[in-house]
């Protein structure tokens, strides 16, 4: 009995695998095909001064829309680019269509206007992130600082010496370093300093219970006092509510991301948003 069950679970067990391995390759295959085909893009959400409520720039949002319409998120097929080698043409296409839509804004009107992208942990490693940064600059006649990179606490990990001089030789170009997604990592306090980057964001699961959850409200409150003390801009990601508004000014928290003040938008919809606020 015993055995038959468990060669049933085996049967069952590798026939899920095998499935799983198909579906993979199949959206590898259709990853591939929508890259070629410009059907991933960006969206753009704003980050706003939380105490004047002004949009200060915009983080730019990877999305892939599939043939018959739908919209995958990032967290589903970032992975899959990371395994197959697509991570970093995929990357520098971001960079460099966020840099072209920056050059769009600041040409139309919006000086100063900060665009902040992400870079997985190997586009960073990669020799040559540092000159595409360059030339994507170069390409786009932006100013540096209006430049942003957002990372992971998971771009240190076992490289805390190389990955704090690449961080320095960023912001010695002028471009901006944010961390991402602090406090969900595995890096410590020590890490952050060592470092040595402009910005540090909030993670959403934080802030999403602000007001509600005693422990979170509590967390976010450290992350930022943790910012100012470093002399970092603190800004909060994930604001839903104008209670969490409120909560993270109170807080000293100094900008603020989420559906409260946008949503992500495709570029043309970005622009007419940016233009209503006047
Ligand atoms: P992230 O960098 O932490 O980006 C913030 C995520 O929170 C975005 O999810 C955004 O749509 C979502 N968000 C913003 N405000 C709110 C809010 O008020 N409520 C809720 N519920 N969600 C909010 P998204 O676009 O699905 O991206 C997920 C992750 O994928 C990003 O997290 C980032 O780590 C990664 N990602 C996105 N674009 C790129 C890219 O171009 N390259 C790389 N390497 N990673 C990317
Ligand atoms: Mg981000
Ligand atoms: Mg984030
Ligand atoms: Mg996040």
């Amino acid at each position: 009995q015993a055995k038959i069950l468990k060669r049933g679970r085996a049967t069952l067990f590798s026939e899920d695998l095998s499935a799983r391995a198909r579906e993979r390759i199949h959206m590898l295959t259709d990853l591939r095909a929508a890259f070629s085909a410009e059907r991933l893009f960006l969206a753009y959400q704003p980050q706003v001064d939380l105490p004047s409520g002004k949009v200060l720039g915009a983080e730019a949002l990877l999305r892939w829309k599939t043939e018959d319409g739908r919209s995958i998120p990032p967290d589903q097929f970032i992975p899959l680019a990371e395994q197959s080698g697509l991570t970093v043409p995929i990357g520098e296409w971001v960079l460099r269509t966020a840099c072209h839509q920056l050059k769009r804004l600041t040409e139309g009107g919006h000086a100063n206007f900060r665009m902040a992208i992400n870079v997985s942990h190997t586009q960073f490693r990669e020799p040559s992130f540092v000159p595409a940064l360059g030339w994507a600059l170069q390409d786009c006649r932006v100013d540096p600082s209006q430049l942003e990179l957002e990372l992971t606490e998971s771009v240190a990990i076992g490289h805390i010496e190389s990955t704090s001089a690449k961080i320095q030789e960023i912001r010695n170009m002028g471009i901006t370093v944010a961390m991402d997604d602090f406090g969900t990592g595995y890096s410590s306090l020590s890490v952050l300093k060592q470092l040595n980057v402009d910005r540090l964001k909030v993670d959403r699961s934080f802030v999403m219970e602000i007001g509600e959850d005693g422990d979170a409200t509590g967390i976010a409150e450290l992350v930022i006092a943790l910012g100012r003390q470093l002399r970092l801009v603190t800004i909060a990601e994930g604001v839903e509510s104008e209670e969490q508004r409120r909560q993270l000014l109170k807080m000293g928290c100094h900008e603020g991301q989420g559906y409260l003040f946008g949503r992500p938008m495709p570029a043309k919809e970005f622009e007419a948003w940016m233009a209503a606020q006047g």
